[in-house]
């Protein structure tokens, strides 16, 4: 029956769930009239009792079974590979029952998909993410509170969870809170209306690890700034640890209480930037891999290069190429890739590389691309690098710090170079000029591309 139920859920789900998720279960049989499935590691578990439950118990219906019952139970893990070698083997399971349920109930706000496993480590990323797992590895020791910050979509809310995923599994009795500002204001809110701000107080201030995504809609929230100082302050001198995300760092979100404001530079504050091309990659060949479809590596390249800059678009755009050609009954290629994003990113968009604009002002400027990217600090040299910075940001979705990157500089300095041409032109004939005649080119370019 396992092969019907299985075929009932493949055409009630996406093909990339059912592969996520349903290929890697296994049928451990009826037991106790109840029909016994084996899961991964315990966030399956309660990810299937959340998400799967009535599906299966629907499939069991289908079947004709009057009073469907499903149980799941998380297998040893010799066949789980994406536990870290220096896990220990979670208990093995109690044949005919189901394992208890992890400790704490609000680990399942934890996203199962969130672990460090699953998060690609590039230059990008590697200051947050190596400080991420040293708190994970001695909570409230090693940097408290720490502050990640960056744009959306970078992985800040994923390596929050991931810490919590390692100290659930490390350490199972401590209490770990994982809350939105704003669920954490709106908690607030009712807790007052109702009367309840002690439970409120207590829940949060007993915690061992408190994980606050998106910080920076404290801002202008006085009653909640108030709430979290003292939560804030109750935690830290019980050297709880604090884990806290936000787009900006701490100096930048306004009207933030100073005293708040300076509790939060106590710690670590580091931040994650736009990944570059090889990360993006791999991000997307670790998301290929684990969804177990197989793409090859210059489609993927291709996606890499149309979505640079926010994580989640990337693996937005790898699934929409997939649902395109398994849709289309079409094997994976860069054309069907192509077709599957042109309606996500207009033609227009497409992308003149980096490489591209460099070399164009390189020749327009008489002067070899390594010199232009090098270290000359001369006028002759540094003209032409600026021009190509500016036209870089112009022309490409690239971002400021991917650019500086290019360049083996930083981003103010891509800054920097932006604003003094921005500033010269139309004030410079000659640098007018170079930067409309290389502009049109390029376009020119796109278009016979195209
Ligand atoms: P943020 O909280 O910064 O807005 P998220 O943590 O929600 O971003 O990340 C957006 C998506 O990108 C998530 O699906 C996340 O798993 C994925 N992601 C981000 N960074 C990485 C990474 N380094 N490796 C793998 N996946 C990542
Ligand atoms: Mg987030």
């Amino acid at each position: 029956i396992w092969a019907d139920v299985l075929g009932y859920v493949r055409k009630n789900i996406s093909e990339v769930e059912y592969h996520t998720w349903f290929a890697p279960v296994k049928n451990l049989g009826v037991q106790e009239g109840s029909l016994v499935l084996g899961v991964r590691n315990s966030f399956a578990q309660e990810w299937f009792r959340k998400h799967y439950l009535e599906l299966l118990e629907d499939a069991l219906r289908s079947l004709g079974a009057q009073h469907p019952q499903v149980s799941f139970q998380v297998l040893p893990a010799a066949q789980d590979a994406l536990l870290l070698p220096s896990d220990p083997p979670p208990a093995p399971p109690v044949p005919g029952r189901v394992s208890a349920p992890p400790p704490s109930d609000n680990r399942k706000t934890l996203n199962p998909k969130y672990t460090f496993e699953n998060f690609v480590v590039g230059p990008n990323n590697n200051l947050a993410h190596a400080a991420a797992l040293a708190v994970a590895e001695s909570p409230g020791k090693a940097y408290n509170p720490l502050f990640i910050y960056g744009d959306v979509g970078l992985g800040k809310t994923h390596l929050m969870h991931a810490v919590g995923h390692y100290i659930a599994e490390r350490f199972p009795e401590k209490r770990i809170e994982y809350v939105s500002t704003e669920t954490f204001t709106n908690e607030l809110i009712n807790a007052i209306r109702e009367d309840k701000t002690t439970q409120f107080r207590n829940r949060y201030r007993s915690v061992d690890l408190l994980l606050v995504d998106d910080i920076q809609f404290l801002a202008g929230k006085e009653r909640t700034q108030e709430e979290f100082f003292h939560t804030f302050n109750a935690l830290y001198e019980n050297h709880k640890q604090i884990i806290l995300s936000s787009d900006r760092p701490p100096k930048d979100i306004q009207t933030l209480e100073g005293r708040l404001r300076s509790r939060f530079e106590w710690g670590l504050i580091t931040d994650i930037q736009s990944p570059e091309f090889e990360t993006r990659v791999a991000i997307l060949k670790m998301n290929a891999e684990h969804n177990r479809i197989d793409i090859p590596q210059e489609v993927l390249e291709l996606i890499a290069r149309q979505v640079t800059t926010n994580i989640r678009e990337l693996e937005g755009a790898l699934m929409r190429v997939v649902a395109f050609s398994s849709l289309n009954n079409v094997p994976f290629s860069r054309a069907v890739a192509s077709k599957a994003l042109s309606n996500v990113f207009a033609p227009q968009e497409v992308k003149v590389e980096m490489m591209d604009v460099l070399r164009q002002v390189a020749s327009h400027f008489n002067m070899p691309p390594d010199v232009i990217r090098g270290s000359g600090r001369v006028r002759e040299v540094v003209v032409p690098r600026q021009v190509a910075q500016y036209l870089i940001r112009d022309l490409t979705d690239h971002s400021l710090p991917e650019i500086g990157q290019f360049f083996g500089r930083d981003h103010s300095t891509v800054m920097h170079a932006i604003s003094k041409v921005t500033e010269q032109l139309g004030k410079d004939p000659e640098l007018t000029a170079a930067v409309e005649t290389l502009r049109r080119k390029m376009k020119g370019l796109e278009d016979e591309d195209s």
